[in-house]
């Protein structure tokens, strides 16, 4: 018998496991494929297959987020970390793997171990009781999706994303932007100058901009994505204009009611709307990430960063997030989860991995990984105290679970604009700063831990 049930062993499963079973508690594991099924995009019964790149991105741990969060999970003995370096390939100062070789050592030490129990199965419904981690992926089983819809309410499971870009704050030239609401319209939650930042298009501007949309390089739909429709109101941007050369002007570049302050005559003291705006909203309560409104794209990464720093005021932008669309299944985590993962209403449940709206194979294997932590304090009925949020895996953590906007929540990848900001450190030494405090409270974090009694 177990004492915790893992659904899903892909990568946040299969870490969760091990952190549990590390622990001493008894697992099962019950990963469908194997039993007959398979997801579109898997293409093997391993577990902890990367399905796409086996990279996992930069291991430079002075000068980047994800660097720093692959340096906190080997403080913390994860099982894809010490996997991925038995697995690793030459990759400059990015990490890159051998897939089958890691696939094979995650599942063997799975397997190997006397706490797990590694079951092929489907499983369709929520469980009722006992502690359970659901781990199922972005191509999580439909018949267990709908469990979850059942649970969560229609609204809280998408099954696309619809990933409009995200802007660093700081990068925004703000002697061009403005804040201002349309019509100064405000709500309770309203900042008090207004909850957007505009960023003014003339006519040339904005036909130069129609254009570079039409012509950009764009990635198709894979196969399997286009049985599934997605809703209107994720339509692509490059969708949206070709529609019609104003199309957008009277849709998300709408100007009315948008006074451009640098732009005023006697006419206008107020400032005139320009021709057409892109606006750009807060998307995280720390006030250092920002959204632009309405620009989910399925245009090539480098088309879009050559793009979008077209528009006046984005000229130096710093994209924390580039915009796409694809199938995806995700909670709207900030609005059904608690700050462990669990599910409000039915809290032997927790959620972990990409379900939960992070992305990215290190970020899935994080949030397994605290998860197995979060489970294991449970059964040990000790208070959770979890990790400090100046910490690559605190940050991802106060996102998922109540940081992050939730009428805008998209899959995201750890990032320095989700740690608390550093205004007061000069730009150039920024990255550096949030590494080094993340380091030492990462260590402070882990001293306390210890310190608990087991
Ligand atoms: P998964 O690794 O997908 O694991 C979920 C597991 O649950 C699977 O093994 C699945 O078979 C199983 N399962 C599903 N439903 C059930 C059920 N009902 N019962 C039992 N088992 C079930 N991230 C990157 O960093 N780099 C990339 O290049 C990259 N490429 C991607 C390409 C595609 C096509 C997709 C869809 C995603 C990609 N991702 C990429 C994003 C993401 O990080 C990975 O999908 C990652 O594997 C997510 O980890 P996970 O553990 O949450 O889910």
């Amino acid at each position: 018998t177990h004492q915790v049930h893992i659904i899903g062993g892909g990568l946040a499963g299969s870490e969760a496991a091990w952190q549990l079973a590390k622990r001493g508690i008894k697992v099962r594991l019950s990963e469908m494929r194997g039993s007959g099924e398979m997801t579109p995009a898997h293409q093997t019964d391993g577990l902890a297959e990367l399905v796409c790149s086996n990279s996992f991105r930069s291991d430079d741990d002075d000068k980047n987020a994800v660097g720093l969060l692959h340096h906190e999970m080997r403080r913390l003995d994860s099982l894809v970390m010490r996997a991925g370096e038995t697995a690793r390939v030459p990759a400059g100062s990015a990490m890159a793997v051998d897939r089958d070789v890691f696939s094979a050592e995650v599942q063997r030490t799975l397997e190997e171990h006397p706490n797990v129990e590694v079951v092929r199965e489907r499983i369709d419904t929520l469980p009722t009781d006992g502690l359970t981690i659901v781990s199922t992926g972005p191509l999580t089983a439909q018949s267990l999706a709908e469990s979850i819809v059942t649970a969560t309410g229609q609204e809280r499971l998408a099954f696309f994303d619809a990933i409009a870009p995200i802007v660093h704050r700081d990068s925004i030239d703000m002697d061009i932007c403005w804040i201002q609401s349309r019509w100064n319209k405000r709500t309770e939650a309203s900042n008090e100058e207004g909850d957007y930042i505009n960023c003014p298009m003339t006519q040339e501007q904005y036909l130069a901009f129609h254009q570079g949309l039409m012509d950009g390089e764009k990635t198709e739909f894979r196969e399997w994505e286009k049985d599934t429709p997605y809703f209107d109101g994720c339509m692509p941007i490059e969708v949206m204009a070709s529609r019609g050369i104003d199309t957008l002007r009277y849709g998300p570049m709408k100007p009315v009611g948008l006074d451009n302050p640098r732009d005023t005559s006697p006419e206008f003291p107020q400032g005139r709307w320009p021709y057409a705006v892109v606006q750009l909203r807060q998307d995280n309560k720390l006030g250092t990430l920002w959204n632009m409104v309405g620009f989910q794209t399925k245009l090539k990464y480098g088309a879009q960063v050559e793009l979008f720093r077209t528009i006046p005021g984005l000229e130096n932008a710093e994209f924390a997030r580039l915009g796409g669309l694809h199938r995806n299944t995700f909670l709207n985590s900030p609005m059904v989860l608690d700050r462990q993962l669990r599910l409000k209403g039915a809290e032997h449940i927790r959620f972990a991995g990409q379900v939960t709206g992070c992305e990215g194979y290190v970020e899935s294997s994080a949030v397994g990984l605290v998860a197995g932590m979060m489970a294991a304090a449970e059964l040990a009925g000790e208070t959770w105290q979890g990790p400090p949020r100046t910490t690559a895996l605190g940050a991802l953590l106060s996102h998922i679970t109540g940081d992050a906007e939730a009428d805008t929540y998209q899959p995201m990848n750890i990032n320095f604009g989700l740690f608390p900001p550093l205004h007061e450190v000069k730009k150039k030494q920024r990255k550096e700063a949030y590494t080094s405090r993340g380091k030492e409270d990462m260590g402070a974090w882990l001293a306390q831990l210890e310190a608990v009694p087991a």
